[in-house]
């Protein structure tokens, strides 16, 4: 029997991962990428691989790679915009009780190390714009004419997929959050993030996160709630002075040091979950299938998770069920961490001074034996039992 060919559209962390497994799985894969050049692909910055994330990587042969691209995070503290302790939750603990820890990595260097693995199965320059599909396969519609047939097609092209947009034509865009990340990555010698430390700082209607990358790197986001005003002409890192400009240090040195090198606005969006993402023989993957806010910081996470689920399940004799398969493992779980993650953000965007301090009092008094608790109780209900 011939290996059935699977065409993944985008190559992102999700559509990389995805064609690792499949790969392994025994299907002939091609990922389709838009950006032309390596570099447009990997923009962004850092990024949280939470335990679930590790072991998923793991699971395709990648522990080593990322061990060697990671940076320990020990501890996620959590304090109010005076800088008092709010939480202090030991990630190391938990890394011991998974056996898998939890790393800061730089984005562009996770990617370099999943399309190198992907190698030439990657083809770059190919944008999607369409799909048509009959009963023995599926052709797959580029911008500049060109169409490429396969026996199944993974949607993995991210928040706004032409895939999903394909099988969903009357669907709404996605829904902004209410809220607008500005990120930062900055070499600084004397920094004052504390090692292995991730450290958030909630204030009224905006937070600050911020953690150390390997090779004395430091990631920061600042993120601002909708009410937020800017006077017309004011640059971003004026504008972030004047937001965080009272906060504690770190926070107003990070910015500082930064300056307009800050990014552009993130605005942060996801979609309502689905109950079904998958048609006969294209299915959807990552942040096309389940787009979540960043909260939980999730979204890599389960794209992964996707792909990890995808491969196990992923029968070469019949592409269709198997797709139907993944979907079926990974609707609940995906809906639930998106729905958690949107709440959260939701109580991050409180302005009023009475409910802040009525959600602070709550963080400290329930934080280590109940929200944080609960959190792990969702993000490592993991399901890999082989089917
Ligand atoms: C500020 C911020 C911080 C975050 N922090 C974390 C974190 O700490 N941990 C975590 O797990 N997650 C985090 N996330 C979420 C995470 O970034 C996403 O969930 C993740 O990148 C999704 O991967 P993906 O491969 O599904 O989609 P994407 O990363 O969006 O990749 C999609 C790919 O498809 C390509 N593409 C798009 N359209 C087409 C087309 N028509 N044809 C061909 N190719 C196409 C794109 O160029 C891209 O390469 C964060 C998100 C934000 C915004």
């Amino acid at each position: 029997m011939s290996k059935p060919r699977v065409l993944v559209v985008g190559g992102g962390i999700g559509g990389l991962a995805a064609a690792l497994a499949l790969r392994n799985a025994g299907a002939s894969v091609t990922v389709c990428e838009r950006a032309a050049e390596p570099r447009a692909a990997r923009a962004g910055h850092g990024l949280v691989l939470w335990h679930n994330a590790v072991l998923a990587l793991r699971r395709l042969g990648l522990d080593r790679e990322i061990q060697k691209i990671g940076y320990e995070l020990h501890r996620h503290v959590f304090r109010d915009r005076r800088g008092r302790a709010m939480a202090d939750w030991s990630m190391a603990r938990m890394a011991r009780r998974f056996d898998a820890p939890v790393y800061s990595v730089s984005r562009p260097e996770l990617h370099r190390v999943l399309s190198e693995r992907v190698g030439g199965d990657l083809a770059r320059g190919f944008r999607c714009t369409g799909l048509a599909a009959d009963r023995d396969g599926v052709t797959v519609l580029f911008a500049d004419g060109r169409e490429i047939r396969a026996d199944a097609v993974v949607g993995a092209d991210g928040l706004r997929s032409a895939v999903r947009a394909a099988l969903r034509p009357y669907e709404p865009p996605p829904r902004y959050a209410g809220f607008t990340a500005f990120q930062g990555v900055i070499r600084l010698p004397g920094h004052g993030v504390p090692e292995h430390t991730f450290l958030s700082t909630w204030g009224r209607g905006r937070w600050f996160v911020c953690y150390p990358l390997p090779g004395d790197q430091v990631y920061w986001d600042g993120v601002l709630g909708d009410r937020v005003d800017a006077p017309l002409g004011m640059t971003t890192a004026a504008l972030l002075e004047r937001e965080f400009g009272g906060w504690p240090e770190p926070i107003p040195r990070l910015i500082a040091a930064t300056g307009e090198r800050a990014l552009s606005p993130v605005h942060i969006f996801d979609r309502p979950p689905l109950r079904r993402w998958s048609h006969g023989r294209v299915t959807l993957l990552g942040d096309a299938a389940h787009p979540m806010t960043f909260n939980l910081g999730q979204g890599a996470g389960q794209a992964i998770e996707d792909a990890v689920v995808l491969g196990q399940v992923f029968d070469p004799a019949d592409p269709a069920g198997s797709l139907a398969a993944y979907e079926a493992r990974r609707v609940d779980r995906t809906a639930r961490l998106a729905r958690r993650s949107r709440a959260n953000g939701e109580l991050t965007r409180w302005s009023h001074p009475v409910a802040v301090a009525a959600r602070n009092a709550f963080m400290r008094a329930t934080f280590d034996r109940l929200v944080y608790r609960k959190t792990y109780q969702l993000t490592m209900a993991i399901d890999w039992s082989d089917p």
